[in-house]
């Protein structure tokens, strides 16, 4: 496909960056693969604003995949940052910024009553399911296809995220013995899950579920999924394991759980809690974290894990999500919705705007959507063309058909009324697009 814009910087600086780093980039759906041309290098943001190295502006409906809820450079996060910073950025000890960041979320979120801080949403997970394993004393773990929670070796096994994008069913370097443990189901199938614990009794040291998955694109769980995920893992001495990485202080004050009220084993958090920075948390029952090192035997530890700087952002950031920020950030979800609806449906496109709260993405098909089967059954290439037909006309969205949009409390109207202007040109692209 020949694009009709150039970004001749973001061009340069994909060419160094590609001689250096694999695929010119530190994570892979950012490489812009799955939609092809030039991945757009970012100098600055703010507000509901994104300016690449070429000097153009974007509307940001990406928002760092989710952490950017407040609008990029916020003036007191920025400023909280800086007044951490002032003070010096990493001590290897405890400080207080990382006891009032865990107060924070336990304070939000019920279910967590004792929270430990690491550096990546991977960590999170990675570390979550070790410690169901060490205090269950089992091996398996069960996840469904299409759920991304992070690179964990374990968890990897049909994921969706970037492994959705570039389609890859796994990947190499897993070993057998790792991805043996893992019992991969579909999503939203609860006889699944079922005869999982039928065939397994005893065996499965937890279940771990996306709170509502945003990385096959935006599928809610059907009511009663995540209630019985609960119901199931109880009933055999499981633990559940809600990740709440993009769900988490982004869905409600209390994330997923404050929409559902399924109270999980263990929790997991990332993304919002950082502020901007690498912050993530895992937390949940006391009884079960008391396994945690140093309080128990299952080790568990990071250099890096509560920086000052990080926690300072995450604290800042959380705490300025009240009732009145979350209200807005689900109208504009909500007028986004309407207005990309409508703008396809205006020129006949087959589509389904799928929303959680205030996550939402668009499936290139009319067909219902409730699972990552389902999800792979889109048009993804009218996506291509709906997604260049955006971004020539300064609107970033995801670059790729399968993954979330995120709004934030800086998207305003002069920030909608931009968006609206391109979407007439993006629905006519994706109508006439060929496969
Ligand atoms: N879990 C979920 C639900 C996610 O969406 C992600 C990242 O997108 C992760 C875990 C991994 O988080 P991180 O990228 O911070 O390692």
């Amino acid at each position: 496909m020949a694009y009709s814009y150039e970004a001749p910087v973001s061009q340069s600086l994909f060419d160094r960056a590609s001689v250096v780093t694999p695929g010119g980039v530190n994570s892979p759906v950012r490489a812009f693969r799955a939609v092809g041309g030039t991945p757009r290098f970012m100098v600055s943001g703010t507000g509901p604003y994104l300016t690449d190295a070429d000097g153009r502006e974007y509307v940001d409906l990406v928002c760092s995949w989710g952490p950017m809820i407040l609008g990029h450079s916020h003036p007191e996060v920025i400023a909280a940052v800086q007044e951490a910073v002032s003070r010096g950025t990493s001590f290897g000890t405890p400080g207080e910024g990382e006891v009032a960041l865990a107060e924070e979320i336990v304070a939000r979120v019920t279910p967590v009553e004792q929270v430990r801080l690491v550096s990546s949403g991977t960590e999170a997970t990675m570390s979550a399911i070790r410690l169901a394993r060490g205090f269950t004393g089992r091996a398996k773990v069960v996840k469904f296809a299409g759920c991304y929670h992070g690179h964990v070796d374990a968890l990897l096994a049909a994921a969706g995220s970037g492994l959705a994008t570039f389609g890859l069913p796994d990947t190499p370097g897993v070993t057998g013995a790792t991805a043996g443990d893992t019992v991969v189901l579909p999503y939203n199938d609860l006889d699944a899950v079922r005869a999982a614990f039928a065939a397994h009794p005893g065996e499965i040291a937890c279940v771990i579920t996306e709170a509502s998955p945003g990385n096959m694109g935006v599928v809610p769980p059907a009511d009663g999924f995540n209630a019985g995920l609960k119901e199931l893992c109880a009933a055999d001495g499981a633990l559940y394991i809600s990740d709440e990485v993009m769900t988490g202080f982004r869905t409600s004050k209390a994330g997923w759980y404050g929409v559902d009220g399924v109270r999980p084993d263990l929790m997991t958090f990332g993304k919002v809690m950082g502020g901007g920075f690498p912050a993530a948390a895992f937390g949940g029952r006391a009884d079960v974290m008391a396994h945690l090192a140093p309080a128990g035997p299952v080790y568990q530890a990071g250099t890096l894990s509560g920086n000052p700087v990080a926690t300072a952002a995450g604290l800042a950031q959380l705490r300025l999500l009240d009732d009145a920020a979350y209200a807005k950030i689900d109208a504009v979800s909500a007028e986004l919705r309407t207005l990309v609806g409508d703008a396809l449906t205006k020129e006949g496109v087959a589509h389904t705007v799928s929303s959680a709260s205030n996550m939402f993405s668009v499936f290139f098909t009319d067909r219902p959507v409730r699972n990552y089967e389902d999800a792979k059954q889109q048009e993804a290439f009218r996506f291509t063309a709906f997604f260049h037909a955006m971004l020539e006309q300064g609107v970033y969205l995801p670059p790729s058909a399968f993954e979330s949009w995120f709004v934030s409390t800086a998207h305003d109207e002069r920030a909608i009324e931009r968006v609206a202007a391109a979407l007439p040109a993006a629905a006519r692209a994706a109508s006439e697009a060929t496969a």
